[in-house]
């Protein structure tokens, strides 16, 4: 019975990770408010929904991968939500990175129509999905998670239980402050070299065998030609993109003023990626921070 899945949301990171659901064997359920994106999993072999709820009532465990909390609100609640739809004994499995605390209150009024929720956010790109490469970072009963541990096997191979539901979310938000951060770290980095004159390629090689290699420098090095796979090469298509980046940010900062924990760094990242969104750049990928540091001194 766990073969019936419903899948909703399915953008830049739900497709590929429905698709290797359909691969995998599972009788796939999906909904999408763009039809277009439906229509491309219909084409793999799903069903269409016409709303959240019709989901639910096809299914007995549930995967959303939405942008921000009031998307994951919204396809829970109401009469066109998956909880008016939801069969006794389902699971709602929430891979989207949201506020921890709205989890908690989805997670309740799942409970309240006698199923079980866990928190799932993911870590790694779009081309991590495609492979089922994730990092996955689950939060709720241990027991649901290991009763649904197959099925998130095929969206990614670090499957790593963080705590109560919730605290997926909340180790999600811990490390994509460190991601944000080191992004602008990188640009900064690029740009002073360039400026005085440092061949990139050099630059790059030195820093991936020195104390500043990171993630973001492997995945997202903002100087051209250098990285073949970073995002500069293609226009700065995500990739994830800037205004995720910057709900992310903004949603730990939240979190850290809950507890009165100064966040300096993350502040300022997080104006950055505003600075960025707001020069027309929040749909392309968050490495386009680097556009904030383009152009010569007259
Ligand atoms: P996206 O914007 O590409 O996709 C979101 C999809 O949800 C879209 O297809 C949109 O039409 C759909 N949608 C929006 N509201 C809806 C609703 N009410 N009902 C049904 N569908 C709805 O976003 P994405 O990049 O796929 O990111 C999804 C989540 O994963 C976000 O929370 C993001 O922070 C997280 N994430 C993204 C990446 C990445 O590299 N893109 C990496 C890790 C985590």
């Amino acid at each position: 019975m766990l073969q019936d899945v419903g899948f909703i949301g399915l953008g830049t990171m739900g497709r590929p990770m429905a698709s290797n659901l359909l691969k995998a064997g599972y009788k796939l359920t999906v909904y999408d408010i763009d039809g277009a994106a439906v229509e491309s999993l219909v084409n793999q072999g799903a069903s269409a929904a016409d709303s959240p709820r019709e989901v639910a009532e096809a299914s007995w465990v549930i995967v959303s991968m939405l942008p921000a909390s009031l998307h994951s609100l919204a396809a829970a609640s109401g009469p066109d939500g998956y909880i008016a739809g939801l069969r006794d004994g389902a699971t709602v499995i929430d891979m989207s990175t949201i506020d921890p605390d709205t989890t908690r209150e989805i997670a309740e009024a799942v409970a309240g129509a006698g199923g079980a929720m866990l928190d799932a956010p993911v870590s790694g790109s779009s081309a991590w999905a495609t492979t089922g490469e994730l990092t996955i970072m689950v939060g709720g009963d241990e027991n649901v998670l290991e009763r649904h541990r197959e099925l998130l096997g095929h969206m990614g191979t670090n499957i790593i239980h963080c705590g109560t539901i919730g605290m997926g979310e909340t180790v999600k938000l811990a490390n994509n402050l460190v991601a944000g951060i080191s992004m602008v770290a990188v640009t900064e980095a690029f740009a002073l070299g360039l400026a005085k004159g440092v061949d990139p390629n050099v630059l790059f090689d030195v820093m991936s065998k020195a104390s500043g290699n990171c993630w973001t420098l492997q995945t997202r090095c903002p100087a051209p030609g250098v990285v073949t796979e970073s995002p500069v090469n293609d226009e700065f298509a995500p990739g994830f993109m800037t205004d995720l980046m910057y709900k992310d940010l903004g949603l730990a900062l939240f979190a850290a003023s809950q507890e009165k924990i100064p966040l300096a760094l993350t502040a300022i990242a997080h104006e950055q990626y505003a600075a960025t969104s707001r020069r027309g750049f929040g749909r392309l990928d968050f490495s386009a921070v680097a556009k904030l540091l383009d152009g010569a001194p007259e």
